[in-house]
């Protein structure tokens, strides 16, 4: 299938990037495809894309064979998007409004692929990860973020500075990975920093364990991060006995804890 040039798409249709809206676009079609190599073979798998923008990488994920939702906040890219629609009939389905809101409908499950902005990435992303509902109806998330937030989110004790609650949430009932770096210069316009791609699938539930009481276990030793554990975890009621229980040393902080003790203190509390 010949498709204009990206650059193109974006002139014919008057696609000023909206740096209100986090647009940075990749034209790069070699690269597009890469990325939408991750999720694995996508022949006809139903895929959610949030923020298709004028459409490079759902061009990408309809060339594997994707069938795919797109939701896109910005009217603008609609009518690029109807073209690519057009152009490979029956494959892509375009939702217009703020994915944090509108719901997609997919039936089944579906793998989850997207360049966002920050902001709006996190939140889907904490969203996607949270809940007691496990395994979860998407098959693979594979998300571009901030490299610096990328490296929070697949972060093990051994790199304290990046290892927090984002790392818990991400890696206590999944597999998290830094599948792909991207340089800033990949991007029209270049954000300030680089870019990575982190791969994430389901795996196995810990049984036992209550999702909202590890995110209050988390959220109150990475609350206070500096302090040891007898001071962070003072006011979480047993969960200074439940360390004792487990023999995990009082004395530690936050960012020591491997992400199964964290799961530990919060299978006591659950
Ligand atoms: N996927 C395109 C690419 O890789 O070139 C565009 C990426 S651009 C960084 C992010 C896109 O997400 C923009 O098109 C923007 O309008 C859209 N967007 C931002 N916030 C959104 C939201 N809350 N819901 C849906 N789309 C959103």
């Amino acid at each position: 299938m010949t498709l204009p040039p990206l650059r193109e798409v974006i002139a014919h249709h008057g696609l000023t990037a909206s740096k209100a809206l986090g647009q940075n676009f990749l034209f790069d079609e070699q690269l597009l495809g890469r990325i939408a190599a991750i999720p694995g073979p996508l022949e006809g798998r139903a895929v959610l894309e949030v923020g298709p923008g004028p459409g490079g990488l759902t061009r990408a994920l309809l060339r594997a064979g994707a069938r795919v939702t797109a939701i896109e906040m910005d009217r603008r890219c609609l009518p690029a998007l109807a073209e690519l629609a057009d152009a490979f009939p029956g494959q892509l389905r375009v939702i217009e409004g703020d994915a944090l809101k509108v719901p997609h409908g997919i039936e089944g499950p579906y793998h989850i692929v997207a360049n966002l902005p920050y902001n709006v990435g996190t939140a889907l992303f904490t969203g996607w990860l949270s809940g007691e509902s496990w395994p979860p109806q998407w098959s693979s998330l594979t998300l571009m973020f901030q490299q610096e937030v990328a490296q929070r989110i697949v972060a093990t004790p051994t790199d304290p500075s990046a290892y927090g609650r984002l790392a818990v949430l991400a890696q206590w009932r999944s597999t998290a990975k830094l599948a792909m770096k991207v340089h800033r210069s990949a991007f029209t316009p270049p954000p300030k920093v680089m870019s990575a791609i982190i791969h994430v699938t389901p795996t196995e539930m810990p049984p036992g364990v209550s999702a909202r009481m590890l995110e209050r276990v988390t959220e109150a030793a990475f609350g206070q991060r500096r302090k040891m554990l007898r001071q962070s975890l003072k006011g979480l009621p047993g969960a200074l006995e439940a360390l004792e229980e487990l023999g995990i040393d009082a004395q530690r902080r936050a960012e020591t804890l491997s992400v199964a003790e964290f799961v530990d203190v919060a299978r006591i509390l659950s």
